[in-house]
C-alpha cells in the first residue's frame, strides 16, 4: 500500500506540514534526514538550519522566559537539547524549537524515519522514492521541505568558529550579547549582505563589509542605504583569508587579502563574521524532475499555492523561497502544503 503523504525534510516547513497532515488523518511519513558526516559538513542534518542556530527571538509564541520545566514536560528526556544552565530567561533556542515541533507532529501520529531520500521517480504514480539506506517507498502525494543551506567561504577557521562568532544569519544571531557594541564583519555584496549589515548597525559598534569586487550586486536602494550609513565601512576588492580567534573567546578578528594586490593584507578586529554570499536549495535528489527557477529553487506554479510542476508534489519552506527565508514563513507554507495535498488527494478520490 502506498503512503498517502510522504514529507521530505525536518525544518519548520516539514514539521508543520506533518502536524496538519496528521490532524487530517493522512498518517504522514516524514523523512527527517540521515545523521551522516557529509550532512554535518553541508549543514543538512535532521532538524535543518534552525538546529544550527542559538536563540530564536522572532518566532511568535516564545518570548523570553524560563523554559526548562516546559521542555521537561513536553519532550521525552532523551530528546531535550542541551541547555546552558545559566540560560534561564533567554528565548527558546533553535534546537529546542525544532524538537518541540517534531514532538508536536509525533503527538498527532506522524511517523518519522531518520534517513535521507536520495532518489525519486515522479514519472509514475504512486510516486517512488528511495532512501539512503536502500529502502523503497511509494506515496500518493509528496511534500518537499528540504530547505536550503547557507553558502560559506569554505575556510577551515570559519568552520571552527561556527556558532562562536561565525554566522550566516544576522536576523537570527545579530542581537546576541557577543555582537553588541563590538565591531562585526559582513562578507558579500548582494541584497542579503546589505540587509544584514544594516540590521547589524542596531547592535554593533561598526559593521565592516568585505566584498570581493569594487561594485555591489545589491539593488540600488539597498546599496545606497548601506553606503551612506555612518557606521558601515566598506572594504572593496577584498576576501577573507582567515578567521582569527581562540577557544575561549571565539572570533576576535578576520584577516583580509586584497584581490588586486595579494600581498596587501589587513586584520580587522571583530567579535563576529556574518557570511552573506547566497544559499543553495537542497534539491540534488530531485535530479531535475520538478521545475525550478533560475536560481534552482522549486517553482510554485500558482501564486500563493504550493503546487509544483508535478501534480501531487508540493513544496514548502526555503526550498521554494529564496526571499523571506524565516522559520515562521517556512512553517506557514508547510501548513499550506499539507492543506493543498489534502485537497488534491480528495479531488482525485484518494481517501
Ligand atoms: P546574491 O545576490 O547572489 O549575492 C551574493 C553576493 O555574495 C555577491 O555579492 C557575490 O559577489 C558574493 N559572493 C558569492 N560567492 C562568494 C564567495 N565565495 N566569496 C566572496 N563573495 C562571494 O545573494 P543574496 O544577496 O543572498 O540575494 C539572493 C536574492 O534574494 C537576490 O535576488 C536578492 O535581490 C534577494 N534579496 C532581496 C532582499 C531585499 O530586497 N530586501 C534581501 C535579501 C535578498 P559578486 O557580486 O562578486 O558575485
Amino acid at each position: 500500500m502506498p503512503e498517502r503523504v510522504i514529507i521530505i525534510g525536518s525544518g519548520p516547513a516539514g514539521w508543520t506540514a506533518a502536524i496538519y497532515a496528521a490532524r487530517a488523518e493522512l498518517q504522514p511519513l516524514v523523512f527527517e534526514g540521515a545523521v551522516t558526516e557529509e550532512n554535518r559538513m553541508k549543514g543538512t542534518l535532521p532538524l535543518g538550519q534552525l538546529a544550527l542556530t542559538t536563540e530564536v527571538e522572532n518566532y511568535p509564541g516564545f518570548p523570553a522566559g524560563d523554559l526548562r520545566e516546559y521542555l521537561k514536560s513536553a519532550l521525552p528526556p532523551e530528546r531535550i537539547p542541551w541547555r546552558d544552565p545559566e540560560h534561564t530567561h533567554g528565548a527558546v533556542t533553535g534546537p529546542e524549537l525544532m524538537e518541540l515541533m517534531r514532538q508536536q507532529a509525533i503527538n498527532f501520529g506522524t511517523r518519522v524515519i531518520t534517513d535521507d531520500i536520495v532518489e525519486v521517480d515522479f514519472g509514475t504514480h504512486p510516486f517512488r522514492l528511495k532512501s539512503l539506506s536502500g529502502e523503497r517507498y511509494e506515496a500518493l502525494a509528496v511534500i518537499i521541505a528540504t530547505g536550503a543551506r547557507a553558502n560559506y567561504l569554505g575556510l577551515e577557521s570559519e568552520e571552527r568558529f561556527k556558532n562562536r562568532g561565525v554566522s550566516a544569519c544576522a536576523v537570527c544571531d545579530g542581537a546576541l550579547p557577543r555582537f553588541r557594541n563590538n565591531p562585526v564583519v559582513v562578507v558579500g555584496g548582494g541584497d542579503s549582505a546589505m540587509e544584514e549589515a544594516l540590521y547589524l548597525t542596531k547592535f554593533a559598534s561598526v559593521v565592516h563589509v568585505v566584498h570581493r569586487r569594487d561594485q555591489l550586486r545589491a539593488s540600488k536602494i539597498m546599496a545606497e542605504r548601506a553606503l551612506k550609513h555612518p557606521r558601515i565601512q566598506f572594504h572593496w576588492n577584498a576576501v577573507v583569508e582567515e578567521v582569527l580567534g581562540d577557544d575561549e573567546r571565539g572570533v576576535t578578528g578576520v584577516r583580509i587579502r586584497s584581490t588586486v594586490d595579494p600581498d596587501e593584507k589587513t586584520e580587522i578586529p571583530c567579535s563576529g563574521m556574518f557570511v552573506a554570499i547566497g544559499h543553495t536549495p537542497n534539491t540534488d535528489f530531485l535530479r531535475g524532475q520538478v521545475e525550478t527557477n533560475e536560481k534552482g529553487y522549486i517553482r510554485w506554479i500558482h501564486p500563493h499555492r504550493t503546487h509544483t510542476s508535478v501534480e501531487g508534489v508540493f513544496a514548502a519552506g526555503d526550498v521554494a523561497d529564496d526571499y523571506y527565508r524565516q522559520a515562521v514563513t517556512a512553517a506557514g507554507t508547510g501548513c499550506m502544503a499539507a492543506l493543498d495535498a489534502e485537497r488534491w488527494l480528495g479531488s482525485k478520490g484518494f481517501e
